[in-house]
Parts: structure tokens; sequence; C-alpha cells
């Protein structure tokens, strides 16, 4: 006899060990929404009224966050925006900006699209014939813009589709080297200051199995094409780790981020914050920095001698 769903007559579409639930396709829609609400709740990441930014890349994590969080968006009062980069990697970023795009106008999200190559005149593509580990200077050039546009534009926080995986992948692997800097980001909400702008993972609780099956069940248009320079071979391995002990014991990974989320982070972030107060404004763009000049800037005057920094305030 085919088995039901916990709350209906239907027939169940997934069965999840972590809850030992069976769900149809509808209550299993609710159950991810009530998730994310749950860990908005429970960590704070919102406040009546915020204009929230959020960073759509076209993928399913961000095409997924973008969706709830809009569902959401008269429950809380937030008021959001969408932000899509094209970073100029040609065999990628066209499907990805489309696909956001179309989100936006199903929506009726507000939304900008900002071309990397327009607006600094070179693309990843570019930093890629010239320098090897261009994900790090791909993902310095995404903060820097997402966060620079969130200031420049008052938004009171950025919500990123930072999946559970994700953030265990990267407290597990600083957890490995030692690195308390990169423990004390492992966060459902890094908390901003002056320049620095409020990061909010809404999905930080939730599987990036369950995110597909979301997706999948509200057929929702998301890519699949594979970035060309992602390397990824350490982080499957981690994944795979991670994914084997909850094979064991399905509740494991949610074990595991709540002594990150609620225990390991903050004690960590409370040493590393004195850090933080540190940060200077960068001689050529204002914006923080380590040093006399930010990593973006850096990247930017290597990649175009004639690089100007450049507002991104919106023309209302
Ligand atoms: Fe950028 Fe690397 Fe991601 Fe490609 S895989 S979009 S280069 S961070
Ligand atoms: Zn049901
Ligand atoms: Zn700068």
């Amino acid at each position: 006899m085919p088995s039901k769903c916990r709350f209906c007559d239907k027939q169940a579409a997934v069965y999840l060990r972590y809850a030992n639930l069976r769900l149809c396709k509808d209550h299993f829609v609710n159950f991810i929404e009530n998730r994310v609400k749950g860990t908005i709740e429970k960590y704070k990441l919102t406040n009546r009224g915020d204009r929230i930014l959020v960073a759509v890349s076209g993928g399913k994590d961000s095409v997924v966050l973008l969706d709830i969080l809009y569902r959401l968006s008269e429950v809380y009062d937030l008021d959001i925006h969408g932000l899509t980069i094209d970073l100029g990697i040609h065999s990628y970023s066209p499907a990805y900006v489309k696909v956001a795009n179309e989100h936006y106008k199903r929506l009726g999200v507000e939304h900008t699209i900002i071309k990397v190559g327009e607006t600094y005149g070179f693309t990843v593509d570019d930093l890629a014939a010239r320098w090897r580990r261009v994900c790090s200077l791909c993902g310095t050039i995404k903060r820097y813009i997402i966060n620079r546009f969130a200031v420049e534009n008052g938004f009171d926080s950025i919500a990123t589709g930072h999946n559970l995986e994700d953030l265990l992948y990267q407290g597990f692997s600083s957890i490995v080297l030692g690195d308390l800097e990169g423990l004390a980001k492992v966060s459902p909400k890094l908390e901003g200051k002056d320049k620095l702008i409020t990061r909010i993972r809404p999905l930080a609780e939730t599987r990036e199995k369950d995110i597909l099956l979301y997706a999948m069940f509200k057929n929702l248009k998301f890519v699949k094409v594979e970035c060309p320079y992602a390397r990824g071979a350490r982080s499957l391995r981690l994944k795979h780790i991670l994914n084997m002990l909850e094979e064991e014991s399905p509740s494991s990974k949610f074990a595991f981020s709540n002594s990150i989320y609620k225990k390991l982070g903050p004690i960590v972030s409370s040493f590393i914050s004195k850090e933080n107060e540190e940060l200077r404004s960068c001689s050529v763009c204002g914006m923080p920095s380590r040093g006399v000049t930010c990593s973006f800037c850096k990247i930017a005057l290597k990649a175009n001698p004639d690089y100007k920094p450049k507002s991104l305030k919106l023309r209302l």
C-alpha cells in the first residue's frame, strides 16, 4: 500500500529520514517554507521594515531563496530588491542572468543587474586568462560589488543562498585548517558595521537536497551549467564525508550546524571581532579595507590600468 502524507490523504512524495516524515508535494513545500521561517526567527535575521538586497545568481539556491523571501516579505514586512552580477564568463553568465531576470519578472521584484565588464573594464574570463586561483578573485569581486551596492543604496542587509552543506563545508574546512576567522563566519547572520553591511543566510538550516526538491516541486527554473572555473574536488570530498555521516545518523548535519552556529562560532567571533575594528578605508575607493588598498581595487588595477572606482548608486 503506498505511503500517505503525514498531514493529508495524498500519496507521499518524499520521506525525510531526519524528521521521520512522509510528505506530499504541497506539505513538503510548506515544511521547507516553515523551516526557513524558523531560521529567520531563531537567529533574528530580519527586523520589520528591513530593506533586503537578495543576491540572485540563477542557480537553485538563490532562486529558491528569492521565491521564499518574496513569499515571506509580507509576513515580515520586508522590502526586497534583487541583485545579479554578470561576471562575464562567456559559457556560463548569460544563462544565469537570463534565469534570474525571468524570476524577477515572474514575481514582480525590483532588481538590478551589474555587468562587471561594462562597469569595470574587465571580466572574470579576462582574469582567468592571466591568473590562477580565479575563484578567489571572483569571490572578492562578488562580495565587493554586493556590499558596495548595498551601502550606496541604503540596504539593511544582504541575503545570500548559502545552504546547510555550504556552511558545514566552510565550518569543517576551517576546523581542519585551524582557520578561526573562517570559522567565525560560519553563521546564519554576520553582523555588519559601518560600510560592511549585515549578511544573512536564511537557507542555513536547509539541506541542499531539500532545496532541489523544493525547486522541482514548484517548477522553479534554475541553471545547472557548471562554471568552467569550478574546481570543487576538495569541497566535494568534504560534502561526501558529511553525507556519509548523515547516512549513519540522519540528523547529524543539523547537530553539527547547531554546534557551530550556536556554540563554536559565537565564541570564536568574540575574539575575532577585534580584528574588524581595525578596518580602514581603501585609499582608492573608500570602502572597508585591511590595507591601504582594498582587495577589489588591487585586482581591478592589475586587470585594467585605467580602472576608476564607480558609484553603484541607483539613479531614481
Ligand atoms: Fe566565480 Fe569560481 Fe564560482 Fe566560477 S566557480 S562563478 S569563477 S567563484
Ligand atoms: Zn499532504
Ligand atoms: Zn578599494
